[in-house]
């Protein structure tokens, strides 16, 4: 974490845009991480050949427009498939998007110390850790330790997906990500904003055989 700044500037190297604003519209910040996503797949990357030590050092104060909660999986390195340059998002990662006190206390002050409108979780194809919660209820055996911890709040939605459904894995990914829209929509501190609309909880899902990041219908 880090002082919210109160200069306002264009982050180094990059398009000034409405959304890429602490304090702007949900929708706008919406459009600026899904435009950064078409850069990405397009293979022309604003950003993605400026990850230097000065274009650190110039981005100053951070102003981060999203906060983006995406899974440890080694091939979904967010910043990268957003085309995002220093200060412009927040990131967690944990196995499977799984929340805790950390990571939710973490949503929380982004969105209420920095400002930021909009807050994506992002599951994506063949995560592990989803499919450790289905071997897990397959097997009937709760693993040790604090893995146990993202099986038990990965199971609702592989139970909720149908143990029995062939397509249990893809269809459980998408479920735990509408859960954890709706966990977080429902946070103490997060349900006031969003229900006054100056904040946005969405899903979305990364296909990592084209890059590309769907939105995940809240339904
Ligand atoms: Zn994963």
């Amino acid at each position: 974490m880090g002082s919210s700044g109160a200069t306002p500037g264009t982050p180094a190297g990059g398009p000034s845009a409405p959304g890429r604003q602490a304090g702007g519209t949900p929708r706008a910040a919406l459009a600026e991480l899904l435009a950064g996503n078409r850069r990405f797949v397009s293979g022309q990357p604003v950003h993605g050949h400026d990850v230097t030590a000065a274009a650190a050092a110039a981005s100053g104060d951070q102003q981060p427009y999203a906060v983006v909660l995406g899974c440890i999986d080694s091939r979904v390195p967010l910043e990268a498939i957003f085309d995002q340059t220093f200060g412009a998002i927040c990131v967690i990662r944990t196995g499977g998007h799984v929340l805790d006190r950390a990571v939710c206390g973490s949503i929380e002050y982004v969105v209420g110390q920095l400002g930021v409108p909009l807050v994506m979780v992002l599951g994506h194809e063949r995560c592990g850790a989803v499919g450790a919660a289905v071997d897990a209820l397959r097997a009937g055996e709760r693993p040790g330790g604090s893995l146990s911890h993202l099986v038990d709040e990965i199971a609702p939605a592989v139970i909720e997906a149908g143990l029995d459904d062939p397509a249990v894995h893809p269809l459980a990914i998408r479920r735990h990500v509408r859960r954890t829209v709706r966990t977080l929509r429902d946070d103490d501190l997060l349900a006031g904003p969003v229900a006054a609309g100056r904040v946005a909880v969405v899903g979305g899902l990364y296909d990592l055989a084209t890059g590309e990041v769907a939105l995940v219908d809240p339904a």
